[in-house]
């Protein structure tokens, strides 16, 4: 079972890139889209969970086994990864987990709250993202902190949530950036209008 948590603010064809090659690569039966509650990590106010969980709900619509799950978003307070695995370790005790994370968080993983017990949970598996520095060096750098981490191979695919926010803000199109439906769903409700 594969497990992909982000803010998803919005989830981008960077995401749902990761998630085809998450699916074609590990072979997994199921892939769970967690979007993330408080991230302790990120400094800005995320947008309201309910709308976060919609847009990934389009944003991953018709991958196979792959299914959006908002439990971090009910959970009060910070909310940790290590948590989440350990729940869903003890819902599905058979289940090998697999932890995706692009190389940015992956980069970041030696910070997280109680990092040492996540390589035991679930095998970590990285993909490269476009536009951040150190690539495959990044990677290495993990494997002394995780022998067993994995790699996935995707297309480069330059776009992060942030550049999206900035577009909108700027009222420019962000067409080519996101899936059809999300960009319809942002438009609805009027999202990201100031920066
Ligand atoms: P922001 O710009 O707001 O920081 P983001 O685009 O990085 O957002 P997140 O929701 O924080 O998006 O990312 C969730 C996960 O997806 C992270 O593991 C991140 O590394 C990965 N990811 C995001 N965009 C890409 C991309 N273009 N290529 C590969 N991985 C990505």
């Amino acid at each position: 079972m594969g497990v992909f948590g982000g803010a998803f603010d919005p989830p981008h064809l960077g995401h749902r890139a990761l998630a085809q090659a998450a699916l074609a690569q590990l072979q997994l039966d199921a892939l769970c889209i967690i979007p993330t509650g408080q991230a302790w990590h990120k400094a800005r106010d995320l947008t309201p969970a309910l709308h976060r969980l919609a847009m990934a709900e389009l944003a991953f619509a018709g991958l196979e086994g792959v299914t959006v799950d908002p439990r971090e978003t009910r959970r009060p307070g910070a909310s940790y990864t290590v948590d989440t695995l350990r729940e869903l370790r003890s819902e599905h005790p058979q289940a090998q987990l697999f932890l995706i994370l692009g190389q940015d968080q992956a980069q970041a993983l030696t910070s997280w709250h109680r990092w040492e017990e996540i390589p035991q949970l679930a095998i970590i598996c990285v993909a490269d993202r476009a536009g951040f520095p150190g690539g495959e060096g990044a990677f290495d750098a993990l494997l002394p902190a995780v022998p067993n981490a994995r790699r996935l191979e995707m297309p480069p695919v330059d776009v992060s949530a942030t550049d999206i926010r900035q577009h909108l803000a700027n009222h420019q199109s962000v067409a080519p950036l996101v899936f059809e439906p999300v960009a319809r769903y942002i438009a609805l409700h009027h999202l990201y209008q100031t920066a």
